[in-house]
């Protein structure tokens, strides 16, 4: 093992490691997308702290009233979690949608936020659940910030040098949620496009209240105040109208006018809405 490899063995020695840390020094999780970015860059010369081993950073801890998903938790965990399932299945469905199990087995949930791409599957499902991130600094000092602000934009967090997340902090509620998303391709596939809806519902499977976010038609999920009107008094298993069709073609013309994608993402996002919402009419079934 070379010295450009440091795992460090408990919090004292990651405090130290982290003071330390300079801008050849990077934190590894799964390392499915820094060993990536580093390649694409030609960088060879870097150390590398490696922090997948931590344990108090690899659990789930359910509370009354949140739950704490430690920021080295992997997709492969998150989507075998029944507990999760029950509280946030657009979590469930965001991790199993993520890459091959190869890539699920590593990827981590903390991993997937810092590296804050546009296309980051579980970033607008932690938006949608206001999520809130418990970052630590190399004095062992912990602060908080909302998911939706410490993504600042692509590849951008408001993480300072000697920081890393030690996990995400999510509310329970009783609403009900789900996540769609289309790639070039059916599976394995990077997002072109992705969604998030977290519903409360009413009598007679009527959506009291929607949160909707878009992935990638924004250098970060865009919450989409327009669907979530259209959405309020919907009755799960009546098809979209046209009014509510025009209304998602609009929020698209407005999230990205200049892009020639808003074309084929207009009718794009038209699917994932529908999908989302025959999840939520299955779920509610279940
Ligand atoms: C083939 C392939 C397919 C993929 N498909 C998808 C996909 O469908 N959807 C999707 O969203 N992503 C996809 N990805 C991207 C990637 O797998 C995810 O973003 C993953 O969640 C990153 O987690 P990681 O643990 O591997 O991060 P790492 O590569 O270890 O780290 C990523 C970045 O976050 C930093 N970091 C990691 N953990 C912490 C922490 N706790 N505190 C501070 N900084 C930290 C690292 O320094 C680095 O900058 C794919 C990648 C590959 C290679």
């Amino acid at each position: 093992m070379s010295s450009n490899y440091i795992a460090p063995k408990n919090i004292e020695e990651l405090c130290m490691v982290l003071k330390d840390k300079d801008d050849r020094t990077h934190i590894i999780a799964g390392g499915t997308d820094l060993i990536i970015n580093l390649r694409k860059k030609g960088i060879i010369d870097y150390k590398i702290i490696d922090i997948s081993k931590f344990q108090r950073f690899k659990t789930i801890d359910f509370q009354e009233d949140r739950i704490i998903i430690g920021s080295c938790v992997t997709m492969i965990e998150l989507e075998n979690n029944e507990e999760i399932k029950k509280y946030i299945p657009a979590l469930t469905s965001a991790a199993y949608s993520l890459g091959s199990t190869q890539i699920r087995n590593k990827a981590t949930i903390g991993g997937n936020l810092v590296n804050a791409s546009q296309s980051g599957d579980t970033i607008p499902v932690l938006f949608a659940y206001d999520a809130d991130v418990r970052i630590m600094n190399s004095s062992n000092e912990y602060r908080y910030e909302k998911a939706s602000d410490f993504v600042s934009g692509i590849g951008q967090t408001s993480l300072r040098d000697d920081e890393i997340i030690t996990s995400i902090i999510i509310k329970k509620s009783d609403s009900i949620s789900a996540f769609s998303k289309i790639g070039s391709r059916k599976t394995v596939t990077i997002s072109k496009i992705n969604c998030c809806g977290k519903f409360d519902m009413g009598e007679e499977d009527r959506i009291n209240n929607a949160i909707i976010y878009l992935g990638a038609v924004g250098v970060k999920p865009v919450r989409s105040d327009l669907i979530e009107n259209e959405l309020i008094g919907f009755k799960l298993g009546q098809g979209l109208n046209d009014g509510m069709k025009k209304v998602i073609q609009l929020q698209i013309e407005n999230a990205i006018p200049n892009r020639n994608s808003k074309h084929y993402k207009k009718v794009a996002t038209i699917g994932l809405i529908e999908d989302m919402l025959s999840q939520v009419r299955g779920d509610l079934r279940i």
